[in-house]
């Protein structure tokens, strides 16, 4: 077993070349795991499982299977490389004006238009430092082009290609539920708790956290960002991940008999009044609907098959799932560290399918794979589509803006102060 290890230096993948990387990613070497990883992405639209106990949280929830915004047919009849090449001439059309950003989680059909790839938060900064960009298409979920707005320049216009691109797990945490757990909880008297919430998580969610005194986290950060909650508190309240909270809590020495998890549904979030006044921390029932998914039993399994495997996954996964692996750390963590790993490594890897599969490709050298052997992609992510692409880039040029993505300016200022309080954490 290889010794955990924590927290890299996590550099953006600057992506100017887009046109080799594309050419770079899409070639196929000869390795046998990366059919295996392609036969995964044949279920690219595949809905959740029955039988996976945390996807019937989903309806509950009313986050739905795939749905798509409804553009012009034609955009996706027309064959592929007539679409690229007209995405390929507008982009150069628009030169300096614009901006493309694609998130790790994208297929590569998007990544090759990317001017950089990375995770949320770096897109969101990457998308804020590109001054003489007019327009930033975000190639991401719905709650990263609110954060590239929050933190871009109001002449910025953030554009999400399929305006039905969210994340599942965002909309878990609904502000209103979230105001009447507070307000449960203040009216029980307990006093002295610090709102904190993940980034992958709404502006509204944001501004809560920046007018009752909390901050934002990442995966990357999260722990560093409890040192500073408990500086301020004797208790948090973590949105809308339960899984990274209640691993950051464990690496913080917090005992698991004083996380208790709040349950939207039920009253007291599903606890005592004696549970609630013995917590220290409170994990909203959220989750993300990748990392959900892998189990203990597909680390057997990679240790069975391959008894020199490393495993590394997300801190989004379930605790069992981190405690079993070798490795856990945010999406960047993950690139960065099998990248630094000497050839002929085998790497099982717990985050979403893309990543895995770009890494296998640019990697020939190490046997890199998906625990899950039938892991769907982020169907959210996979909304957005080279034809809404198109579509958008072709609005551009007209000079109509479509599909803009903006945050109302009182909530966009109390997001930004739980924002800059993250970035004051050393
Ligand atoms: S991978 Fe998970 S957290 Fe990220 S956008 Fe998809 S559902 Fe949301």
């Amino acid at each position: 077993m290889v010794a955990k290890r924590q927290d890299a230096d996590l550099a953006m993948w600057p992506n100017h070349d887009a046109r080799q990387t594309a050419t770079a990613t899409l070639e196929r070497p000869a390795k046998p795991t990366l059919w295996l990883v392609d036969a995964q992405m044949e279920l690219a639209s595949c809905v959740p499982e029955e039988g996976v106990g945390a996807y019937d949280r989903l309806k509950e929830y009313g986050v739905g299977p795939l749905r798509q915004q409804r553009i012009d047919r034609a955009y996706f009849k027309m064959p592929a490389e007539e679409r690229d090449a007209r995405i390929w001439e507008l982009r150069t059309q628009l030169g300096s004006r614009l901006t493309i950003l694609g998130h790790h989680y994208q297929r590569d059909e998007v990544i090759q238009f990317a001017d950089f790839q990375g995770d949320s938060y770096k897109l969101s900064q990457q998308a804020a430092a590109q001054s003489e960009a007019e327009f930033t298409l975000f190639c991401g979920v719905h709650f990263m082009a609110e954060s590239a707005h929050i933190l871009g320049s109001p002449d910025q216009h953030v554009i999400l290609p399929n305006l039905e691109a969210g994340c599942s797990m965002a909309d878990m945490a609904k502000p209103e539920d979230v105001e009447a757990a507070w307000n449960t909880l203040s009216d029980l008297g307990i006093r002295g708790i610090v709102p904190v919430t993940y980034m992958n998580s709404a502006a509204t969610l944001k501004a809560f956290c920046g007018r009752n005194g909390g901050i934002v986290c990442t995966s990357s950060n999260a722990p560093r960002v409890y040192d500073w909650a408990f500086d301020r508190g004797e208790r948090l309240f973590f949105f809308p991940d339960e899984h990274l909270g209640r691993n950051t809590g464990v690496r913080k020495d917090i005992p698991l008999d004083q996380m208790v998890v709040w349950d939207p549904f039920l009253p007291l979030g599903g606890n005592t009044e004696e549970q609630l006044r013995n917590a220290k921390v409170y994990l909203w029932k959220g989750y993300c609907s990748v990392h959900a998914r892998f189990s203990v039993a597909q680390i057997a399994k990679a240790r069975d098959d391959f008894p020199d495997v490393q495993v590394v996954v997300h801190p989004e996964c379930p605790l069992d799932v981190v405690q079993a692996s070798d490795f856990d750390g945010s999406t960047e963590y993950i690139i960065d560290l099998i990248r630094a790993a000497p050839d002929g490594t085998t790497w099982a890897v717990g985050t979403e399918i893309n990543l895995v599969r770009r890494l296998q490709a640019q990697m020939p050298e190490k046997t890199i794979f998906c625990l899950d052997p039938v892991i769907c992609p982020c169907s959210t992510m996979y909304r957005i589509h080279p034809a809404y692409m198109l579509w958008t880039l072709e609005h551009l040029v007209r000079g109509e803006v479509v599909n803009e993505i903006t945050v109302e300016p009182a909530i966009a200022d109390q997001a930004r102060v739980a924002l800059d309080r993250m970035l004051s954490v050393p």
